[in-house]
């Protein structure tokens, strides 16, 4: 790909002085590396310069990422209007690269946490959605999946008149669609079906990662926090009811990993959009029988039982359906059909 190439020629690398950038602070840590925040003493101001690991295949993934964001930043958000953070400058630094990034703030997980898990108001979760949302169209149009989107990788930017606002960051697992190369991705409580079921897929993974999100910030918790692949297969299944449709199972390479086939149409199994499947999802003992490991117990309450429910009388707000206020309960209905067309089994719709 042409583009690609154009962008990742490090000849075109300015050599910068060794005393540019200041580091202050660390902001983060992650599989490819360190977050610093930085002075730049050229610019006079504040970034966040991400090291990667002094690995080939990090620095080789970290290549990627400096292509797709450049290829972003320049050619499908010229105007810095899309909610997809600015990338600055990439350098190599004893085998490391380095790139350099605006400095934006906390990150979703970060402000979930300080509000200690209990969800943000409706009128943030709609902000936010919106803006991840404008942020997930630019990148479809550019037909790069992002394959970890996640609330850790969306930060809140430094507010301007007041206004709150967020941005699509780490683009470090991200990849051309129709260039898919691997078929682990994406965190596991955002992980799409097709994903966990070895299916090919496209931009609509993220779609589905967005899906969680925006779940998660209403509710505080995560959708599906399953301790295993299957358990969070089954929080699917019994969260949004159906299941895969009947030809993804049947081409996906992980079908049997979850799923057991019943030769012919499995009774009284109602699967995807209300049709009879031969499939159905193995059962909990079944799982164990063929794992005999338990899986983890996690340290909080994590939702169950259905979206509708979940959204209507989760726990925290202490509010049930029944005394919801009539504009709150409006709210609630358009969240539920809102979820319910991002987190769908059929990556087609
Ligand atoms: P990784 O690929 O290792 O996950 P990220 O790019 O996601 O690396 O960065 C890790 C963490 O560092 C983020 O979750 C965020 O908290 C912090 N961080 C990354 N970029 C910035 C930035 N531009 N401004 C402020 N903090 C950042
Ligand atoms: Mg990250």
């Amino acid at each position: 790909n042409s583009d690609l190439i154009l962008y990742v020629n490090l000849e075109l690398v300015n050599k910068k002085s060794d005393r540019r950038y200041i580091v202050e602070e660390m902001l983060g840590q992650g599989t490819f590396g360190q977050v610093a925040k930085c002075w730049d003493a050229e610019t006079n101001s504040y970034v966040a310069v991400k090291v990667i690991k002094n690995q080939p295949a990090f620095y080789q993934q970290a290549i990627m990422e400096v292509s797709l964001l450049s290829m972003l930043n320049d050619k499908f958000d010229p105007d810095d209007q899309h909610h997809i953070v600015r990338m600055l400058d990439f350098f190599p630094w004893k085998n490391h690269l380095c790139i350099t990034f605006e400095m934006l703030g906390h990150n979703l997980y970060e402000l979930l946490k300080k509000n200690n898990l209990r969800g943000l108001q409706l009128q943030f979760v709609r902000t936010f959605s919106r803006q991840i949302l404008d942020a997930l169209i630019v990148m479809k149009g550019a037909g790069i999946i992002h394959c970890d989107l996640k609330p850790e990788n969306i930060l809140i930017t430094p507010k301007v008149n007041s206004a709150a606002g967020v941005k699509v960051i780490d683009f470090g697992s991200a990849c051309m669609e129709g260039k898919t190369i691997y078929s682990y991705i994406q965190s596991r409580y955002y992980r799409s079906p097709e994903v966990l079921l070895g299916y090919p897929y496209t931009t609509a993974i993220d779609m589905w990662s967005f899906g969680c999100i925006v779940a998660e910030l209403y509710i505080g918790l995560p959708l599906f926090p399953g301790a295993s692949e299957y358990d969070v297969l089954s929080r699917m299944i019994e969260m949004v009811g159906g299941q895969p449709p009947d030809d993804l199972l049947r081409e996906a390479k992980n079908t049997r990993k979850f799923f057991k086939h019943a030769g012919s149409i499995y009774p009284g199994n109602e699967a995807h959009d209300g049709l009879r499947s031969s499939y159905r999802i193995l059962t909990e003992d079944e799982v164990e029988a063929r794992d005999s490991k338990k899986p983890k117990i996690g340290k909080w309450y994590f939702p169950r039982g259905r979206l509708d429910r979940l959204i209507f009388s989760y726990p925290w707000k202490n509010l049930n359906e029944g005394n919801l206020p009539e504009a709150e309960k409006e709210d609630c209905l358009a969240l539920v059909d809102f979820l319910r067309g991002l987190v769908e089994f059929d990556p087609n719709k």
